[in-house]
């Protein structure tokens, strides 16, 4: 009988690991949160993810439980691996991906090179941490944030009285100096359950609004010490946290030449679209593999470039479906990728891959690709 993964979340990262488990001849399964999400092409159980009857549920008809988001509780989780199931990545090592303060105090023992930062519970404390960082600051929210929100800079300790009024017993904000960076970058691996590593080539990402614009794999004029660099950081961090599956670890690069960590996240992430037609191994095949403890597949580029344009909001009228064939006919060389989800502002609905020799082409491609679906 064929290996059968369970993918606790509906969204777009379970839908995109649907195509490499048939590949790899694993059976998909997928708790989604609703019906009609984009993982509904798989086998779909709906549930709350929140409710450790219903996970424990979905857990006994698969051998390897996995993630589209990091969203599951710690207890919930805990009483999965009490049951003898297989979670990957595990509890212990989703902590750090789910809560920004324990991911920062880890980050410190292990001596990775990351932002000044301070867990604050009042305004006087944030303001001496302000006082002492040329009087300003990234706050943030530990728990819960994506795309930006719960991230928010100040520069007077007042600009958090929201947030800090509304801390609970025992809670505290994070606050990070707000680092001067000339890019930011993202250095993904794979670490499989029995141990192997390997590592992507760092790329460097574009965001705005904080939300992930665009990608450009490799990196450009990366230098062989950034790229090693951020390789190390990357193998560390998963080997140290005991991640399974997929690690992205975000980066700053700073003017002074320095690579700071900002955040991780413990499965697919966007920052490795490019991977699935512009490397050898995509980040969802590669996930799969690592979560299943199959041998991990090589990591290497199939072209000088890849660029990933992200979809946003999708056509202000009519469906992704309609466009598809215009921007087809045009781009013959972008792999387009739709995500099943109704057009709304902002919204990841899909992106655009282009590899090739010359950059500037693939970013013109991709870019023009992606502009038939606004
Ligand atoms: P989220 O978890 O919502 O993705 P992040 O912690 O990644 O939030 O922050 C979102 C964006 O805010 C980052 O991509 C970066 O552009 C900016 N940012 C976050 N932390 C800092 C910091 N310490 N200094 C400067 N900019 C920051």
């Amino acid at each position: 009988m064929a290996l059968r993964v369970g993918v606790i979340g509906g969204g777009q990262l379970a839908r995109m690991m649907i195509a490499p488990a048939v590949e790899l001849g694993l059976e998909l399964r997928v708790l989604a949160e609703a019906d009609g999400m984009s993982a509904a092409l798989a086998a779909t159980a709906v549930g709350d993810y929140r409710d450790l009857d219903v996970v424990r549920d979905f857990a006994q008809g698969v051998d390897v439980i996995t993630f589209d988001h990091e969203h599951v509780p710690q207890d919930v989780l805990r009483a999965l691996v009490a049951d003898g199931i297989a979670v990957h990545p595990g509890p212990d090592a989703l902590q750090f991906a789910q809560d920004k303060l324990v991911m920062r105090a880890k980050l410190a023992d292990l001596g990775v090179p990351q932002p000044d930062w301070a867990a604050v519970r009042t305004r006087a404390e944030l303001q001496e941490f302000l006082d002492a960082h040329h009087g300003a600051g990234v706050v943030k929210t530990p728990r819960g944030g994506y795309d930006g929100k719960g991230v928010r800079v100040v520069r007077a300790a007042a600009e958090a009285d929201d947030w800090l009024d509304a801390l609970v017993d025992g809670d505290a904000l994070l606050v990070e100096e707000l680092v001067p960076f000339v890019r930011e970058l993202a250095q993904q691996v794979a670490r499989r359950v029995s141990g192997e590593i390997v590592a992507y080539p760092v790329v460097e990402t574009v965001q705005r609004d904080g939300v992930c614009a665009e990608v450009i794999a490799p990196a450009p004029a990366a230098s062989d010490r950034l790229v090693r660099v951020a390789e190390d950081i990357g193998r560390s961090i998963a080997e140290g946290l005991q991640v399974t599956g997929m690690l992205a670890v975000e980066l700053f690069e700073t003017d002074d030449d320095r690579i700071l960590v900002n955040e991780l996240a413990m499965r697919p992430h966007n920052s490795g679209h490019w991977s699935q037609d512009g490397a050898v191994t995509g980040q969802f095949e590669q996930h799969l593999r690592a979560v299943a403890d199959l041998p991990l597949g090589t990591t290497t580029p199939r072209a000088a470039w890849s660029v990933m344009v992200n979809i946003l909001g999708g056509p202000a009228e009519g469906t992704m479906g309609e466009r598809f064939g215009a921007a087809m006919a045009e781009h013959p060389s972008a792999k387009i990728h739709t995500y099943g989800k109704d057009p709304r502002p902002g919204r990841k609905v899909g992106h655009v891959n282009v590899s090739g020799d010359d950059l500037d082409d693939a970013v013109y491609v991709a870019r023009a690709a992606a502009v038939h679906f606004d």
